[in-house]
């Protein structure tokens, strides 16, 4: 099965009311629509959620979340349910993230309640993981992020309602971004495991490369074998620079 590519961006906490105005400028250099062909997402703060899914209208730019917590409601103040992200207009939720892995000590058990969460709600839940510079250069990246999907993944979970990002922590922010060779190398490895997990359900589901992806490299990274799109930091935050790498994603 073709598998339809994800341009997704994670504003992470920037953006005030002000920013909108970067979806306003992004629907303008794309005359209106986004593209057909793939699926393109921002995530903004929880805040500009609900403000941005009107924004973008009938666009086909989808607006998520960058976290949920694992329960429907309750006594857990300043949290946000991913029924409350759905509410909003919400059509995906980012967990695991690993600066919230780092931030808020997410263990895999929760990042796979969250996700578990997400589906419940309706959301399309992206699950992120990804070694540290010291895991990889101790040679242990392909078993650390090997746990991660196997400690991450929720049930329930089908190529459809849930997307793998692979995002080494090193390379978020930094500049820095992994070599082609290692990037098709840890995707094949999460592909392989993705084939075996719930009897081949998770066969197809996309599996996103995040870390320093800007317009200069992004059709690159994007054509290669199991990259599905990408998960954008920096890049996403202006409507250039989230256009050019949407652009340069129509070529594939
Ligand atoms: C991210 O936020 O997930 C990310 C990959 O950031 P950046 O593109 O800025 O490295």
């Amino acid at each position: 099965m073709e598998r339809r590519m994800l341009i997704a961006g994670n504003w992470k906490m920037n953006g005030l009311q002000k920013a909108r105005k970067e979806v306003a400028d992004l629907l303008a250099l794309q005359g209106g629509k986004m593209p057909s062909m793939f699926d393109v997402l921002l995530c903004p703060p929880a805040t500009l959620v609900a403000d941005m899914v009107r924004d973008a209208g009938a666009s086909g730019l989808a607006i998520g979340g960058q976290d949920c917590h694992h329960a429907d409601h309750g006594a857990h103040t300043g949290d946000i349910a991913a029924s409350m992200l759905k509410d909003a207009g919400a059509a995906y939720v980012i967990v695991g993230h690993s600066e919230r892995r780092a931030d808020h000590g997410e263990s895999n058990a929760q990042v796979k309640a969250k996700a578990e969460a997400a589906i419940a709600a309706g959301l399309i839940a992206i699950v992120c993981v990804g070694e540290t510079l010291a895991e990889r250069e101790a040679g242990q990246a392909f078993d650390v992020v090997g746990k991660q999907v196997d400690g991450s993944l929720p049930e329930g979970a089908d190529g459809q309602n849930c997307v793998l990002a692979y995002e080494p922590v090193w390379a978020i922010g930094t500049g820095k971004v992994a070599t082609p060779e290692d990037i098709a190398a840890m995707h094949a490895h999460i592909r392989a495991k993705l084939e075996k997990a719930g009897g081949g359900i998770l066969a197809n589901a996309r599996i996103l490369y995040g870390g320093s992806v800007k317009p200069s490299n992004a059709e690159q990274i994007f054509a290669l074998r199991d990259v599905d799109g990408g998960l954008i930091g920096g890049a996403s935050l202006k409507a250039a620079d989230f256009s050019a790498i949407i652009d340069a994603s129509k070529s594939l």
